[in-house]
């Protein structure tokens, strides 16, 4: 069975393991523990063909450790997450973002070429953007069209969710696995 791992990364409290647990078990995460780490497994058709997609929810503060440079190495698509309730998050998955593409990029590049690679082939990392938390309407500090020039000036497709009334979620993961899929 061919195996697919994603990662999903983005600020504390953004909202990645109620995005993942809606995803998994199409139930709303209430609680918040910012520190729980986990990794989920499910079985979904990927190119017409029952694969296995491992999901790794993040956890931490700290986005620039080693272990995340392994994760990032190891993980073959992206799911980053910002809450459309707090702005500031945006520039946190900014970081990771090209903290992902300088990881990655510089993997594919061949030993005689030391510059970042080229913006080419950064659109081939299978990567989706998700701004959560849609239901929150009077919190909201992004509007749809900030999240629209996002996805235009980085050149990714970006969602908006709502792990509590589940608009958007099935997007994002057959987004992310139809990219992975088509590697
Ligand atoms: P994480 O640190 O990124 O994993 O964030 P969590 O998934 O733990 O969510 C942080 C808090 O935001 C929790 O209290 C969640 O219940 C809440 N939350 C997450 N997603 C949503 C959402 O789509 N709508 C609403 N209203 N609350 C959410
Ligand atoms: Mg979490």
């Amino acid at each position: 069975m061919r195996s697919f791992t994603t990662l999903v990364l983005g600020a504390g409290g953004v909202g990645k393991s109620a995005l993942t647990v809606r995803f998994i078990t199409n139930k709303f995460l209430d609680g918040y523990d910012p520190t729980i780490e986990e990794v989920y497994q499910k079985i979904v058709p990927i190119a017409g063909e029952l694969s296995s997609l491992e999901i790794i929810d993040t956890a931490g503060a700290e986005q620039f450790t080693t272990l995340n440079e392994l994760y990032i190495k190891s993980a073959d698509g992206f799911i980053l997450v910002f809450s459309l309730s707090q702005q500031s998050t945006i520039r946190e998955i900014d970081m990771i973002r090209q903290q992902i593409y300088r990881i990655k990029g510089a993997a594919a590049t061949t030993p005689h070429h030391h510059s970042a690679a080229a913006p080419g082939q950064y659109r081939k990392i299978p990567l989706v953007v998700v701004g959560t938390k849609s239901d929150l309407v009077n919190e909201r500090e992004v509007s749809r069209e900030t999240v629209a020039r996002l996805g235009a000036a980085w050149g990714v497709p970006c969602y908006e969710t709502s792990a509590k009334t589940d608009r958007g979620v099935r997007e994002v993961f057959d987004d992310i696995v139809r990219q992975m899929a088509a590697r």
